[in-house]
């Protein structure tokens, strides 16, 4: 009898184990995904600090900037 309850308990943990492993790769490959769309896409605004997606900063130069009106203002 012991033998067996002890073998039930293992399997329960085992697939908490599993269940919990699963879940954890899918969190993961999600904010690995929403990571890569975001890292190397922001910049800094030259002029007021700001972080901005680099698709919608102002180019300037070498310099980037949140909007035009600091663009200009700098
Ligand atoms: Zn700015």
């Amino acid at each position: 009898m012991n033998i067996l309850r002890l073998l039930a308990i293992f399997i329960v943990i085992w697939l908490l184990v599993r269940i919990v492993r699963n879940y954890r790769n899918k969190v993961q490959i999600t904010a690995s995904r929403r990571n890569s769309n975001n890292l190397d896409t922001m910049v800094e605004c030259a002029r007021c600090g700001l972080h901005i997606p680099k698709q919608e900063a102002i180019r300037k130069g070498k310099r980037y900037y949140c909007s035009k009106q600091h663009a200009d203002e700098d």
